[in-house]
């Protein structure tokens, strides 16, 4: 059941080298934190994962598929949701949703049923008819959780999930990153600069230092070694 696995990741950009021998795993329904400063590598190892740049060298498997040489089977089982994604402001959330799911071939009577679903995992099935214009950060980001939960994905990966959220709202999605995991048994890799955070959430964590994992455990290892 182990759902990612990167083994000596290494990527270089043109000749500096952004990630540095990185290896960790994620199984399933399991909550892992990438923590690091800003320039550690942690987005570089994420889209490494997504198969949207190529390792220079190392394994990446996904569920047990390359995400370079099987891009589409990765990403109907992996949800991205990359630092401050975008909606249509003048839009509703659902219409939202049913453009999104649209754009991944899903049908229209099918849409609804699951958009109506994923809105009410999220808290937000009572404001579906409000335009995003007039949600909050934390709404917004719940929206993007429901519309990563739209595919019923297996691996969810975020990026920075509460930058620039308040403190009701920052809880409010921690607290559905908890349940995806606990409840529905997806894995969920999530990186953050803050340690707190990571440890309220995380079962595991890699720390990311100039590109290589220095340190990586369950949080009272992580106590133990740093
Ligand atoms: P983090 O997500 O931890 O902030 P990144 O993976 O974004 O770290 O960046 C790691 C390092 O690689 C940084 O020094 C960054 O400047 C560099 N880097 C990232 N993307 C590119 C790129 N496309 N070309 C050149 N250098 C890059
Ligand atoms: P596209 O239109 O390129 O097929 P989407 O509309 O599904 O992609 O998503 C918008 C962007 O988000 C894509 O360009 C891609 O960079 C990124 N993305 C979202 N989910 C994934 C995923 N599971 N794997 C790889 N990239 C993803």
């Amino acid at each position: 059941n182990v759902v990612v696995e990167a083994q000596d990741l290494v990527k270089d950009y043109n000749g500096f080298r952004a990630v540095n021998g990185v290896s960790f795993s994620v199984a399933q329904g399991e909550i892992f934190g990438l923590l690091g400063p800003n320039g550690a590598g942690k987005t570089t190892t994420i889209l490494m994962l997504l198969g949207m740049t190529e390792p220079t060298s190392g394994v990446v498997r996904i569920c047990g598929y390359d995400p370079t040489k099987e891009p589409l089977k990765v990403k109907r089982i992996t949800g991205y949701l990359p630092e401050n994604v975008g909606f249509y402001e003048d839009l509703t959330a659902k219409e939202n949703l049913l453009y999104l799911a649209k754009l991944n071939g899903i049908k229209e009577d099918v849409a609804l049923k699951k958009i109506d679903e994923v809105l009410a995992t999220v808290g937000l099935l009572d404001v579906r008819d409000k335009l995003v214009g007039t949600y909050s950060k934390g709404m917004r980001q719940r929206l993007g959780l429901a519309s990563v939960l739209i595919k019923d994905p297996k691996l969810v990966i975020l990026d920075e999930p509460t930058t620039g959220i308040d403190p009701e709202g920052t809880e409010q999605v921690l607290d559905l990153i908890r349940r995806m995991s606990r409840e529905m048994g997806v894995s969920i890799l999530l990186s953050s600069h803050l340690l707190y955070q990571v440890q309220q959430v995380c079962d595991r964590v890699g720390i990311m230092f100039k590109g290589k994992m220095v340190a990586q455990g369950s949080i009272e290892d992580i106590g133990r070694q740093v």
